[in-house]
């Protein structure tokens, strides 16, 4: 068997032991002489494994008794459009709430502007103007917001959010904060109860693609305009302890093998401590390159997303010598290092499951280049 180096954004790489205890279960799933992909949903086998990827899920991210996990579909692409149905609907709109988000990068950019189909959003901030290397100062929300969304962590250009902000409003109420956190999901302790709302793709640091985790504190289910798409609420999916209808069964038990991979190497203090290591060594290395730089300021720099460029300014021989470091680094097994197609550069993305050895091969192999 050969394995490689996956450095890709998502979906990304998965734990080995995950991948192997899959495909020992792939027949025959707990002695029940079918595949997890083969059961009801609605199955006393079945039952058990939803059951522990959500008790998982609320041990690990210490998620509070009054918030709901939901498994849904639809990627976090579809929560952009969920959260403004749900939170900001057509009454909030009328009665004059607005939606306020940060815009911080590419998929803060796309929440927003989908948003905007169902919600007044107001984008109160924005990097923009230093092509996201940066994360705003967020202003307070103003009284009346139906919510404050960002992006915790961002993926494309590989920024985050060294703290949560404070939703408090001047006249002491508070406003619901949203974020997403498809990228740092369980990178790093969260304390979910400054949130009013998480969610994530699973296909970066919690299982396959497919699943989307939602994590919505109670008092915020409910509130759907009536002509919402039963699919479309959260309330629907609450009350049917997100078996409405048919989920997305493999991913959630796939979820549930990551979970149990994490808590066995100590939970969310651990892995944020491997992290921590693996980006700090990385981006020491960066910092030292006479051949590679890092285009994101320091205080803002992603554990999970580390966008690189080399330093070349004619574009024409930049973009050769890019393409043939993503080419060289390939055929040395590390694989998926290009950018985001709208940025470009490079982009190695070090998600939970990456170990320590695959930063040590990919700054070997640049130090290598670098030389070469
Ligand atoms: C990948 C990503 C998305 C898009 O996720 P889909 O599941 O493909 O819809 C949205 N937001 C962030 C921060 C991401 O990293």
């Amino acid at each position: 068997m050969k394995r490689v180096f996956n450095f890709s954004p998502g979906p990304s790489a998965l734990p080995l032991p995950v991948l192997e205890r899959a495909a020992a279960e792939m027949c025959d799933a707990n002695g029940s002489g079918q595949s997890i992909m083969e059961m009801s949903h609605r199955s006393k086998d079945f039952k058990p494994v939803i059951e522990k990827t959500e008790a998982l899920l609320r041990e690990l991210m210490g998620i509070p008794a009054n918030y709901r996990v939901l498994f849904l579909q639809g990627g976090a692409s579809l929560q952009f459009s969920m959260v403004p149905m749900n939170l900001a609907g057509s009454a909030d709109a009328a009665a004059g709430k607005k939606a306020a988000y940060i815009e911080t990068g590419i998929w803060a950019e796309k929440a927003a502007k989908e948003a905007a189909k169902f919600a007044s959003v107001e984008v109160r901030a924005s990097s923009k103007d230093r092509s996201y290397a940066y994360i705003p100062d967020a202003p307070a929300p103003q009284d009346g917001d139906a919510y404050y969304h960002i992006t915790l962590n961002n993926t494309i250009v590989g920024t985050r959010w060294e703290h949560i902000p404070d939703t408090g409003t001047a006249k002491g109420g508070t406003v619901p904060l949203v974020s997403d956190i498809s990228s740092c999901a369980l990178s790093e302790p969260l304390d979910v109860s400054r949130f009013g709302l998480v969610y994530a793709g699973a296909q970066k640091n919690l299982g396959p693609a497919g699943v989307t985790v939602v994590v919505i504190r109670e008092d915020l289910i409910g509130h759907a305009p009536p002509e919402t798409p039963a699919m479309l609420r959260y309330d629907v999916h609450a009350e049917e302890g997100s078996l409405y209808n048919t989920p997305p069964c493999y991913g959630i038990y796939m979820i549930g093998l990551v979970l149990e991979w994490l808590k066995g190497l100590g939970g969310v203090p651990a892995i944020a401590e491997r992290n921590r290591e693996k980006a700090g060594l990385f981006y020491r290395y960066l910092d030292g390159s006479k051949l590679f730089y890092s285009p994101v300021e320091k205080p803002f720099r992603s554990l999970m997303n580390i966008p690189f460029i080399a330093r070349e300014n004619d574009p024409q021989k930049r973009a050769e010598l890019e393409s043939r470091f993503v080419k060289e680094a390939a055929a040395a097994g590390l694989i998926n290092l290009a950018g985001h197609r709208l940025v470009g550069g490079m982009r190695a993305s070090i998600y939970n499951a990456m170990p320590i050895e695959g930063v040590q091969a990919l700054i070997q192999f640049m130090e290598k280049f670098e030389k070469s």
